[in-house]
């Protein structure tokens, strides 16, 4: 039989295969294996090749050629349609084994009280504003009223960038912001993060969170403030909960007051974390100076208001009972787990 009739006969042989192709796994490799192996039929064809008159090789060779590179796109078409399906049937991996759990994360206490507290004065009317982290003197100091020989400005209590910039060491300076760029009436609160350059220690951190609040109208009263931070605080620690006001001294308020609640772990009977006072201190306030309105412009004879701020963490700590600050930059997960 001649190279070419043999050709042919691989050609219709190779076709009939196809046609009569079992779907049984393996069977489109018994095929690859009898055409295209090693020892297959073209390779074969290939052997005899050296048999061909030495003019008539070329035409011989490319009519061969041709031949395996059909066989071979036939048999690659095949693989693909059902390499899924046989990948699958043959790999050992059952997909129905229920996976490795992945732990999930809790949000941060500091965050829940946040959100807790900016949703009560939401409630409220309030607004949520945010300032700058790194602001000049004039807006932390100076247009607070805490003139150049203050205290506050110790550098022991504030990290200073420059002689002029600083790490802020309240949130107040969001209402200085604010204020320079918006008439009343003004009801806002400024949640974020305030800096103080002190030693740590359980009850201090160089870092903590704020909220303060400000409101000014026309015609803003005391009892407004007391009435405002009253139901704050019992929606905060419980309905149960009694407040009261001290006087107390701010350079931005006159006057001023500190805020506390009935022991929420004692109910006001005296224990250790309330010194046997019965009463929790947990915020400052009082009625904005009317010197911190000259500094933005207002006129104030016209304009009356409140402000207030509170420590994040000292709520934080209160609600559930955390002893040490610094526990929550420690991210020691055993810890975070029970919130
Ligand atoms: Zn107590």
């Amino acid at each position: 039989m001649s190279i070419t009739d043999q050709i042919q006969k691989v050609r219709a042989e190779f076709s009939s295969d196809l046609e009569s192709l079992s779907s049984e796994n393996g069977a489109l490799d018994q095929i690859r294996i009898k055409y295209l192996g090693r020892k297959g039929l073209v390779a074969s064809l290939f052997v005899q090749m050296g048999t061909v008159a030495a003019d008539e090789r070329p035409k011989m060779g490319q009519v061969l050629n041709e031949l395996k590179s059909d066989i071979t796109a036939e048999i690659d078409g095949l693989g693909n349609t059902d390499s899924d399906s046989s990948k699958s049937a043959t790999s050992n991996i059952d997909y129905t084994l229920p996976g490795d759990p992945i732990p999930a994360g809790s949000i941060h206490p500091l965050t829940q009280v946040m959100e807790e507290i900016k949703s009560i004065f939401l409630r409220l009317g309030f607004s949520i504003v945010y300032g700058p982290e790194i602001d000049t003197d004039f807006y932390n100091f100076e247009a607070l009223n805490i003139p150049r020989h203050h205290p506050a400005r110790d550098m022991q209590d504030t990290f200073y960038i420059t002689d002029n910039v600083l790490l802020r060491t309240h949130t107040s300076d969001t209402q200085i912001h604010f204020m320079e760029n918006h008439e009343p009436p003004v009801r806002i609160i400024a949640p974020g993060r305030v800096y103080r350059n002190e030693d740590l220690s359980v009850r201090s951190y160089c870092l903590f969170h704020q909220i303060e609040g400000l409101y000014v109208d026309s015609k803003v009263t005391f009892a407004e403030l007391k009435g405002t931070l009253d139901y704050f605080a019992r929606e905060l620690f419980g309905q149960n909960v009694k407040t009261r006001f001290r006087p107390s001294y701010f350079p931005f308020t006159e006057p001023s007051a500190e805020m506390d609640v009935s022991c929420i772990f004692c109910k006001g009977k005296g224990c250790g974390i309330c010194k046997k006072t019965g009463w929790l201190e947990i915020l400052g306030c009082g009625m904005v100076d009317p010197e911190v309105y000259k500094s933005v412009n207002y006129d104030p004879k016209k304009w009356t208001g409140f402000a207030f701020g509170m420590g994040i963490e000292r709520m934080a700590m209160l609600k559930y009972g955390v002893q040490d600050i610094r526990l929550f930059y420690s991210g020691d997960v055993r810890f975070l787990r029970q919130f």
